[in-house]
Order: C-alpha cells, then structure tokens, then sequence
C-alpha cells in the first residue's frame, strides 16, 4: 500500500477525541516528510496497466471499497477527501465514513441503497431538517414515509421498511429522542441518526445503537461558514453501498472542501465546547426574560437555542446587528433565523405546526463571540421599534447600490 492512503491506519491505543480530532487521517504525514495535508485536485490519474485497472473497477464494483493503490477518476476516489472520511469516522466510533457534496446529497444516497434493496418504505420522526422533510414527504426518490413519534416506531415498521430516520436535537426545535430507546423499538431495521446538531463531541448515535450517522458537514464539522458538505458515518459494508451510488449519481465532495473539512474537525471540540458555554448561558436569560414565551435548550448542550418570542419574531430578525440574520448554523458567528419563514418554509404549514414549529419560533447558532456582546444584542433586537429596522433596511440598500 502506498504510504498516501495509510491514513486510515487506526492507533493502537484509544485516544481521546480531543487527539484524534487534530491527528486523525494525518497518521502517515510525518513519513512522507509534510506537515499540513496535501491536497489533491487531480481529476484523473495516469495507469499504465488496464488490466489491473480493470480488476481494481471490477472490485469496486462488487464490494464498493475504496481501491487500493492510486485513485482511478475523482468521481471514484480522491486522497484529500478520503482523508476527512478517515478521521470523522474515528470521531462517530464508526468503521468508515463516506462524504458527499452536501447533507441532502448525503442523505438521498441513504435513501437510494435501501430503495435499490426493495425496501421503499422510511418511518420518521418529526421535526426534521426542512429539506429532509421534503424530500421524504415528496417521495421524489421513490421513498414512501410514516410520519410517528418515537413511541410509535415499533408499530410504523412494515416488512418493506428499509429505515427510520431521527434527527436530535431536531432541526428546529432541539426536541430530544432516546437514541438508545428508539434504536430498541427498530429491532432489525438500521436507525438514521441525522447528528447535525449534536456532533461527536456531545454524542455518538452508533454506542447507542444507531447504524447510520448522517451530518450536514456545512454546520458545525467544516464550522466556517464555507463549505457545503455532507457525511454518513457506517459500518464498512453500507460505505460500500453508499460509495457505488456516489459514483453512479456524481454527488462528489470537492477536495478542496475535504481539506477544508478536515482542517475545521481540528478544532471542532475546541469550537463546540467555546460555543456551548455562551449558548447555555443566553439560554438561561432567555428563560426569564419577560419577553420570551418559550426557551428550547437540549439537555445533551449544543450552540443551539431557539425560542418563542410575545411579540412578531420579523422585528427581531430585522433588528439584528452583530447578530447576522441568516439561514444555516455551525459557524464560528452568531446567526439567526427563522424558521417558519426560510428553513422549514417548505414543509406544509400544518404539518410545520404539528411538529412543535411555531410561527413564533426563532432558531439561534451560537458562534464565539464575547457572551456579553451578543446578549446586547439579542436584548436590544428584541425591544427594537421599527427604526432598528429601517437602519437595517438602509446597509441592504447601500449593499446593492455598490454592486
Ligand atoms: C442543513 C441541514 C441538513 C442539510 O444539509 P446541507 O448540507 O444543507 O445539504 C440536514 N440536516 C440538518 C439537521 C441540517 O441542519
């Protein structure tokens, strides 16, 4: 084997996650004399001998391994990206991890294995992340849903049931679900963890009984707002499957995120447990400001907080400042949403209400801002009067006016 591809060599003695989140996937640097991750853009690699080319695409084709040796065509293979799936899979306690161009691609990779198997029908459980939602309740991929509560998992699975599906904390709300209770309840049927919010510093879904792990790697994993990335984390033979349809359906993770990706889980236990701290403690001013009906904190912690607001939550959003208004979460600065208009827009307004999404839910990701400085913030922007907004109208205004 090449000294390139023995990154996935693992330790002999445990490390904490701390350790393996900066030295992870980089085992063989120091052999072949780097320091930081080399980054392959290569799109193909030259081969000389196509009858081993043959036999190593023959493999693939039966076991869906990633082939040894040299990588073969990008849509197939590529050492950066290989790299992050080596060390998020050591980070989720799992055998193996496979990276796709984002969450949703991710997940219709999941979905499209268990299809390609006759198992068609999916049991989930609302919340989930909108577009999840979506591509489930639309059957776009040929997915037949029951939407349940998690005690009602065990009566939802039919013969022809090919996944349950759980986010938690949920995606908006951070509603909870007992990994361990629910994995129980699915007997023989592999239980989906979308693991978005918690990452593995705050749980790993598979020591509780999950199969699949899925991560919407934009948040939190890359953790600076700069790229677009999904990962499942499994067991080695549903990564083969998983690789197969990856190949099939281009859904290909750029090298560049890769290394981006891999670089953010350096300091994703450092990130998570900054961010926390101060998402607890708005939490809990939260919770007895007059102004704030409903405060939603998991009990697992995270950076997350969303809460229900007495007055019209578009006045907060407009009067934000260091706060940016924004969709998605995860990044190193704070951003706030909400949800009912843009995340979970797409999911029908009943069934919104129904999972626990009010109209006056606003979803909050805590980033590393001074705790003080953000409370300023929040507090103002929740006692704002119309001129904070028409301020805020004004930097929009100026912004288009340049370009
Ligand atoms: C954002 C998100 C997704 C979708 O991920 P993308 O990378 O945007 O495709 C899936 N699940 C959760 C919980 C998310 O927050």
């Amino acid at each position: 084997m090449d000294a390139m591809y023995d990154a996935a060599i693992t330790p002999a003695t445990p490390r904490a996650l701390a350790t393996e989140a900066v030295h992870a996937g980089r085992e063989d640097l120091a052999a072949l004399g780097l320091h930081a991750v080399p980054l392959d853009l290569s799109t193909t690699y030259p081969s000389y001998d196509a009858r081993a080319e043959a036999a190593r695409i023959d493999e693939f084709a039966t076991t869906g391994a990633q082939p040894e040796g040299p990588p073969i065509y990008a849509r197939l293979d590529n050492p950066t990206t290989a790299r992050f799936e080596t060390a998020l899979a050591r980070l989720e306690g799992t055998q193996s991890a496979v990276a796709f161009a984002s969450g949703m691609a991710a997940l219709t990779a999941v979905l499209l294995v268990r299809a390609s198997m006759g198992l068609r029908h999916v049991v989930a459980v609302r919340p989930l992340y909108g577009c999840s939602d979506h591509l489930l309740t639309a059957g776009l991929l040929g997915t037949e849903v029951t939407w349940t509560d998690a005690a009602g998992i065990g009566d939802a699975i039919r013969p022809d049931t090919g996944l349950v599906m759980v986010e938690t904390p949920a995606n908006p709300t951070l509603a909870e679900v007992d990994i361990r209770a629910v994995a129980h309840a699915c007997g023989s049927v592999p239980l989906l963890v979308d693991s978005t919010f918690a990452t593995p510093v705050l749980q790993r879904p598979v020591e509780h009984g999950a199969q699949i792990v899925l991560h919407s790697a934009t948040k939190y994993l890359g953790g600076h707002g700069d790229v677009l990335a999904g990962v499942v984390a499994c067991d080695e033979e549903f990564a083969g499957k998983l690789r197969q349809v990856r190949f099939a359906t281009g859904g290909v993770l750029h090298p560049l995120a890769g290394y981006l990706l891999l670089r953010g889980l350096s300091t994703l236990p450092v990130r998570m447990r900054a961010a926390s701290t101060s998402a607890a403690e708005l939490a809990r001013r939260l919770s007895v400001d007059p102004r704030i009906a409903r405060v939603h904190y998991p009990e697992i912690g995270g950076a997350m907080v969303a809460f229900e607001v007495y007055g019209d939550p578009h006045d907060v959003i407009a009067a934000v400042r260091l706060i940016t208004p924004a969709v998605s979460l995860g990044s190193v600065d704070t951003l706030i949403q909400h949800p009912a208009s843009i995340s979970h827009r797409i999911v029908d307004e009943g069934d919104r209400r129904s999972a626990g999404v009010s109209d006056r839910l606003l979803r909050m990701s805590v980033g590393l801002e001074d705790v003080e400085d953000l409370w300023r913030d929040l507090t103002e922007a929740l006692s704002a009067r119309p001129g904070r907004r028409a301020a805020g109208n004004g930097v929009r205004e100026r912004h288009s006016a340049g370009r």
